[in-house]
């Protein structure tokens, strides 16, 4: 990946506008919430975007009518955590470890009028594995799906550089 330093928060604004029109043909009440400050990352930018819209378009697509998703950063000593959390069906336990594989879609998802390729979640976790980065999981079915992004936080000397 060609990787940048870039504003973390202006990617994710645009990729909450992005999705808004799609949350709102199900009444979702989309939020987001950022610190007010956010720090530098070295990512590329177009494939970044990718893997956010994948989490994205899954918390609506695997929502209820209704529902809530929340798209939030926060940001720990080392790293900066992106998360997409939804309050739909929910993935089940023995689903959880493989739903980044490469064509996988949980059972009833195929009957359940969801369209899908199941690759999504596998590009998606490609591209942050390119990232040095990392995806957790948290789950219940019936309750709703927490998908977390993890990356390394640049070094501090490296922050004014602008390409890495
Ligand atoms: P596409 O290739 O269009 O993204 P997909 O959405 O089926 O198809 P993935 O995004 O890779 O494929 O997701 C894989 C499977 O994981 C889905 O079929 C679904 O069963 C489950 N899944 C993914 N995201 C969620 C979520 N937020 N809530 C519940 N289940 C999910
Ligand atoms: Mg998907």
């Amino acid at each position: 990946p060609e990787r940048n330093r870039v504003r973390l928060d202006d990617l994710l604004r645009d990729a909450y506008d992005q999705a808004l029109p799609r949350a709102q043909m199900k009444a979702i009440d989309m939020q987001l919430n950022l610190p007010r400050e956010l720090a530098a990352v070295a990512i590329d930018k177009d494939m970044f975007r990718v893997a956010l819209n994948n989490l994205l378009t899954n918390a609506v697509k695997y929502n209820i009518e209704g529902g809530t998703v929340v798209l939030s950063a926060q940001e720990g000593e080392h790293e900066v955590v992106i998360t997409v959390r939804d309050s739909g069906i929910g993935i089940a336990p023995a689903d959880q470890a493989q739903v980044f594989e490469k064509f996988y879609r949980a059972k009833d998802d195929d009957a359940s009028g969801r369209g899908g390729h199941g690759l999504g979640l596998y590009l998606a976790g490609q591209i942050i594995e390119l990232h040095h980065g990392r995806i957790t999981l948290e789950s219940s079915p019936g309750r709703g799906s927490a998908f977390s992004i993890h990356l390394k936080k640049m070094p501090a000397m490296l922050e004014g550089m602008t390409n890495l």
